[in-house]
């Protein structure tokens, strides 16, 4: 008997599938379209092809391909296409070091990605392929920023940005992280540039109020992009400064009912007027050395809490519009200009910053909150005090509690043209420009007359020029391109310059998964009917680190197409499963510790469904997993087992209908099956939980194997033997397609794919119990049966309902309740 030769069972599998383009689906209206099926899209994130797949990859896409087989199995027309996120910096850096064009080694990249794809088994609809680096891409990524530009929401502005000085390129904020530069590691500077902005802020409420629609959601998701969108609701007041300049000083306070209390006024070291309330003062050299200090500090350094408070007085002042108090002025760089208006009113008596600034500097500390809770005091003069309480030193508010009071204060500043109610939001516009090569340019141009003119649509794509010197010198590399930067105007004729910036590549995977659906439409971006039929996503699969951005920029992108009439969903992905992240014996995984699993050895060694197997094995998905290689043995031995009864059940059974009216052994096999079914299911449904899925098809395999000989002897035994090994590669087919389609032939006939999903039989799934030993105070009382699967309420109830117990708890109270679940129930009386 040949042994389990996974390569040979593999190869035969997916030629099969890609001659007969099994997994390809037809849009509506074109020949082989499916109506009567429901759709389902099931979609993982687009990989970015950098030399070889990771084991990450296996994971994420032996995840989605499991879902999207069974959906196909419960009568879906499941559209489960790939592509490539195949621009962005790996592919530039290297070409730096190395001279070799990013193409050439972003296209080898994605050769090997494909080639593994099709090696792994991975159900692809390849017919709708796609890579964000080509200009058939591209083209509908620069015409999607012109749509954005025309509508107002692609703007150019100068800004100050983040530097790297390494990299010499512009980061946005998400990519500075403590300071640094995300990619390199460099302390990030900052800079003036006229940079192309998103105006995702316009979205803000929009993207906060649709996560109701998001209710499947992971919770910790939602709640990081809440926090990044970042919204809090206050007041805008108008602080003046006379003396002279005349100049207004809205800041923003989630706190007007401390509006009394506020007795100095501190500006951000980068906030845009402090050199005109400065310049030509005693205050000067001193402002602008600390300013300049301030500036060569990380963004980590400043935002540490135990930081000494440092600052500088400017010499001048500003009227406290509800006393018209005059209060003095700081720049001090506890104030970020990234929140509300870079300026603050500083209130001592509830707010710990202020009040170590005013302690540093011996300003005034005035509570116009009495505390009515001592454990709120802070020390003993109870300052700064947070909590809630009657207000004092605030005119007419005397009396009245903060909180009850505080949309009347609102009302009252705006009726005396002191304020407004208004929201703020941590979410900044999303800054698209990068000064580097290897990304889409931006399709405009620069005339000297007509100014910013859009490239018109019938002369895109704007492509790419072939450069020699990728190395940035703080401009874009296109710059160099100077053939290619020179351009006529498209409005007047002109001489007129190319845009020399290039794309976040984020840009470029806000917007693939409408790609997908008419991958090769070369009239638009997408048909609008393909779209409207496949749309939304599904079952979104990915790496929780993409939880913010992409997501969140995807989201922006599906709302802002929709407004212009392109697409008729609000949301890209109904449902969002986020996979845990595989270390190695107990180590994250990294090329560093060289402790780096590929999955193209193990995949040569034991087997693609081996390998798929064993990643959905390791834990529930969504949480991180082990990666060992003794796991990966096992799992290889449970496939080899099944391969093996297979080979046995083939030439030692006939193929009769299993009957579990037989009983005895023949009875118990059946219904170990029919358990399986109904475990396997479950547990998939259930949040995915595979390894538990993937453990009941082991189990069934084992009973099979003990039970085996003792059933080949009769033709209902052997039927038995038969129906339970060809159930257990039907279960696990999602996992190990190819053992699982080469088992079900030999042993069922036909194509496991094409049968739908096997359903349990009821009369066959008896409920397992187990025997529950029931104590009171330590001694034994009683044994019952009880569920195996009962909860521990359950189990009380069971074991309190007792008689024995019952005889035995003789009037007194129960005081304490000990269960250990499917053993043991203690009860202890007094
Ligand atoms: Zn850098
Ligand atoms: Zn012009």
């Amino acid at each position: 008997m040949a042994g389990y030769e996974p390569k040979e069972i593999e190869r035969k599998w997916q030629a099969v599938w890609a001659e007969e383009k099994t997994w390809e689906v037809a849009n509506p209206g074109q020949p082989g379209f499916d109506n009567s099926k429901p759709k389902s899209y099931v979609l993982e994130m687009l990989p970015y092809p950098s030399g070889e797949p990771h084991v990450g990859h296996l994971k994420c896409y032996a995840v989605g391909d499991a879902i999207a087989h069974f959906r196909r199995r419960h009568g879906f027309e499941v559209i489960h296409p790939m592509g490539y996120d195949s621009f962005g910096l790996p592919a530039e850096n290297n070409a730096i070091k190395t001279g070799e064009p990013p193409r050439v080694a972003t296209e080898r990249s994605i050769e090997s990605f494909r080639r593994q794809f099709r090696e792994w088994g991975i159900s692809i609809d390849w017919s709708r392929e796609l890579a964000t680096h080509t200009p058939k891409y591209y083209r509908w990524t620069q015409w999607i920023f012109l749509q954005l530009f025309e509508k107002g929401l692609a703007y150019r502005t100068e800004a100050p940005v983040q530097w790297c000085p390494k990299d010499a390129t512009v980061l946005a904020n998400e990519q500075v992280v403590d300071g640094r530069c995300e990619r390199c590691g460099t302390e990030v500077v900052q800079r003036n540039l006229e940079q192309w902005f998103f105006r995702i802020t316009e979205y803000a409420d929009r993207l906060l109020e649709d996560f109701e629609a998001l209710e499947s959601w992971p919770d910790h998701v939602i709640t990081m992009q809440r926090n990044w969108i970042g919204r809090s609701e206050g007041a805008q007041v108008v602080f003046r400064c006379e003396e002279g300049v005349d100049l207004d000083f809205p800041v923003f306070t989630t706190r007007p009912d401390t509006l009394f209390g506020a007795t100095f006024f501190v500006l951000a070291p980068e906030h845009p007027e402090l050199e005109r309330l400065v310049s030509g003062t005693p205050a000067e050299a001193e402002v602008r050395e600390y300013v300049n200090r301030v500036g060569r500090e990380s963004a980590e350094e400043r935002g540490a809490e135990d930081r000494e408070k440092t600052g500088v007085p400017l010499g001048r002042s500003v009227v406290n519009p509800v006393n018209g108090e005059e209060i003095p002025m700081f720049v001090a760089d506890y104030v970020l200009m990234e929140y509300g208006t870079g300026a603050i009113m500083a209130v001592p008596g509830h707010d710990s910053r202020d009040y170590e600034f005013a302690q540093k500097f011996g300003l005034p500390v005035v509570r116009v909150i009495e505390g009515s809770d001592e454990e709120e005091a802070r020390d003993e003069a109870g300052l700064p005090y947070s909590g809630d309480g009657p207000m004092t030193g605030s005119g007419r508010f005397d009396g009245k509690n903060n909180r009850e009071a505080y949309g009347e204060i609102v009302d009252w500043l705006r009726s005396e043209g002191r304020g407004e109610s208004a929201v703020n939001y941590r979410l900044r516009d999303w800054l698209v420009s990068r000064q580097r090569y290897w990304g889409a340019p931006i399709p405009v141009v620069y005339c000297d007359e007509c100014g910013i003119v859009p490239v018109p649509a019938e002369q895109l794509p704007v492509e790419l020029p072939e450069i020699e010197d990728y190395a940035p010198q703080g401009k874009s590399p296109l710059a160099a391109a100077v053939e290619w930067v020179a351009t006529e105007c498209p409005r007047c004729g002109a001489a007129a310059r190319r845009e020399t910036d290039t794309m976040d590549t984020f840009v470029d995977s806000s917007w693939y998964f409408l790609r997908y659906l008419d991958a090769h439409n070369a009239a638009a971006a997408f048909d609008r009917a393909a779209v409207d039929h496949w749309m939304p996503v599904d079952q979104y699969i990915g790496g929780v680190e993409h939880a913010i951005l992409h997501l969140m920029y995807a989201r922006f992108f599906t709302k802002a197409l929709s407004d212009l009439g392109q697409v008729g969903v609000q949301e890209p992905f109904a449902n969002l499963f986020t996979q845990g992240m595989i270390t190695r014996d107990g180590a994250k995984m990294s090329k560093s510790k060289g402790n780096t699993v590929s999955p193209g050895d193990y995949v040569d060694r034991y087997g693609a469904d081996t390998a798929r197997t064993y990643v959905c094995f390791m834990g529930p998905p969504e949480r991180g997993g082990d990666w060992t290689d003794e796991g990966v043995e096992g799992v290889n031995r449970f496939l080899s087992r099944l391969w093996r009864l297979c080979e046995e059940a083939e030439s030692r059974t006939g193929a009769g209908e299993p009957d579990p009216a037989a009983g005895g052994e023949v009875r118990d096999l059946l219904a170990k099956a029919h358990w399986a079914i109904e475990k396997a299911t479950r547990d998939f449904q259930r949040g995915f939980q595979f390894n538990t899925v993937i453990s009941a098809v082991m189990e069934l395999v084992n009973d099979t194997y003990r039970l085996k000989d003792g059933l080949y002897g009769t033709p209902e035994g052997g039927a038995a033997v038969r129906f339970a090994t060809a159930t257990a590669a039907s279960l696990i087919f999602p996992f190990a397609p190819h053992l699982a389609s080469e088992v079900f032939s030999r042993l069922a006939g036909g194509r496991v794919w094409e049968q739908p999903w096997p359903v349990a039989d009821p009369a066959l799934l008896v409920s397992e119990t187990v025997t529950l030993v029931v104590q009171v105070n330590g001694k034994l009382r009683d044994r019952i049966e009880v569920p195996a699967e009962a909860s521990e309420e359950d189990l009380l109830r069971l074991a309190r309902a007792s008689d024995k117990v019952a005889g035995h708890l003789d009037g007194g109270k129960i005081v304490k309740e000990i269960v250990v679940p499917g053993k043991l129930v203690n009860l202890v009386v007094r």
